[in-house]
């Protein structure tokens, strides 16, 4: 087995970097340029001591000595707590791997740990969402699939389907024997639990995946009421994590934000519009590609304008969505103050504003947050796609053996298995290479 290296902070200067190691040479390897011996030290050990390049000192560093199995990889493992300077960091991977270590790729301490049983897929997968974390509720999601909460779910109702195909098999194959006969009931009994607590656990996908790829909001309403100026005063209430983000490590693509607490992934609208003048026309595509998909709807009213037939063709199209819906009432600083405001009805909320001094903001967070979250995020929630799609995958055999109950044993086991073998994807059993390669390849290096 290979030794590998890896900085694992962040690439840039900081008083602190941290550079690890993993293998069963890694004591070995880095006593070649660390001052302290390191093959007799216990487990959760701090040793202080100096790195060398030759015979200059490059650093004084702390070495965290781990002892297999009782590390992150469950290998034998030394983190170098190093000054923070990439030149240090960098020079002391080096020299390790001068030394006989091997650079390690993406993600390849968390495989390690996967290899070596200390994690499951779905727990590798958490290891990301919780690096990744952005907010209060991805944080909490993320440590429910680390903690285990979901693969426990899910092994508890695999094992179920795995005793019951072994008894339909059983009864299957030796009619002859001694065999107690297996009653449909029974059958249809367990199948129908098990595709009820599958099926309630895919459902929480819907949450998760707004927790994680961010509530699809979009902004629409008629040329100049000020769509852009929103986008830009949401995307600048924290501006730091505003992300153009890639297919790579999101499934959707968009500007994220997060705002009033809760990740957003908002689509402005107005470029589409801007591209064309005739207004019907881009509502009707707008309301097939945007609203259809939207969680969220910000429709933006200018309050210094009468409401005319263009914000009519929008609130036409709106009407389709099934999406929650805010009436954006903006320029709230120009607005005419004796003309009334239409009251927007059909809205779960309508919210005054001025996009431009910035008066209401602060509410519409709120009434976003309350809308679009309660706050509570369930003990287990699945915020992955791939999981989601391996729990659509059994539920979907259960229903079809639930469809068949009548029929003979024999014809129900096909659709069993194959809900088995979808539950054992969940947490990565028997799942091919390519697969857990793909996990581990959205990891950073170090991680
Ligand atoms: P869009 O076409 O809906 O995207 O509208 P824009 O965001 O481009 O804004 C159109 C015009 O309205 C610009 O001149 C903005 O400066 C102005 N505007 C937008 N919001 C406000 C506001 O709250 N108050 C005032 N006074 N002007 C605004």
């Amino acid at each position: 087995m290979k030794t590998i290296v890896a900085i694992s902070t962040a690439p840039m200067t900081s008083a602190i970097g941290i550079v690890r190691i993993s293998g069963d040479r890694a004591f070995e390897i880095t006593e070649k340029i660390f001052s302290k011996p390191l093959a007799n030290v216990d487990g959760y050990r701090v040793v202080y001591g100096k790195i060398y390049d030759g015979k200059k000192v490059l650093d004084t560093v702390l070495a965290m000595v781990f002892r297999a199995p009782n590390s992150y990889t469950g290998e034998d493992t030394v983190e170098l707590s190093c000054h923070g300077s990439p030149y240090i960091l960098n020079r002391v991977v080096e020299l390790l791997i001068e030394n006989g270590a091997v650079r390690a790729g993406r993600g390849e301490f968390s495989k390690m740990a996967y290899i070596n049983g200390k994690m499951d897929a779905v727990q590798a997968e958490g290891v990301i969402d919780l690096i990744e974390a952005q907010t209060a509720a991805e944080v909490a999601a993320a440590q429910s699939e680390l903690g285990g909460k979901i693969s426990e779910k899910v092994e508890e109702v695999r094992k179920k389907l795995v005793s019951l195909s072994a008894d339909i098999l059983a009864y299957v194959d030796y009619p002859d024997e001694d065999i107690a006969d297996i009653s449909s009931e029974k059958i249809e009994k367990t199948v129908s639990e098990c595709y009820e607590q599958i099926n309630a656990l895919s459902l929480t996908y819907g949450r998760g995946r707004m927790i994680k790829n961010g509530v699809r909001t979009v902004i629409c309403g008629k040329p100049n009421a000020g769509k852009s100026m929103l986008m830009n005063s949401i995307l600048g209430c924290e501006r730091s994590i505003v992300t153009e983000t890639e297919g790579t490590t999101r499934d959707v693509v968009g500007e994220s934000a997060v705002f009033g607490g809760v990740k957003l992934e908002v689509r402005d609208t107005a470029g589409i519009r801007d591209a064309s003048d005739d207004v019907e026309k881009i509502g009707v595509k707008l309301a097939e590609k945007e609203l259809a998909s939207a969680d969220l709807i910000l429709f933006v009213f200018d309050m210094s304008r009468k409401k005319d037939e263009n914000d009519e063709r929008v609130l036409e199209e709106i009407k389709k969505s099934s999406a929650k819906k805010i009436a954006v009432l903006n320029k709230s600083d120009i607005a005419v103050k004796t003309e009334k405001t239409p009251d927007f009805e059909e809205f779960d909320a309508s919210v005054v504003i001025s996009a431009k001094t910035g008066e209401g903001m602060k509410n519409l967070e709120k009434t976003v947050a309350s809308l679009v979250s309660d706050g509570v995020v369930p003990s287990e929630v699945v915020m992955n796609a791939r999981q989601f799609e391996c729990l659509c995958g059994c539920a979907a055999a259960l229903k079809n053996a639930l469809d068949n109950i009548s029929m003979t044993p024999d014809v129900l086991l096909d659709d069993v298995n194959e809900a088995i073998v979808c539950l054992g994807s969940v947490t990565g059993k028997g799942v091919a290479e390519q697969i857990i390669e793909d996990i581990f390849s959205r990891f950073c290096v170090g991680k």
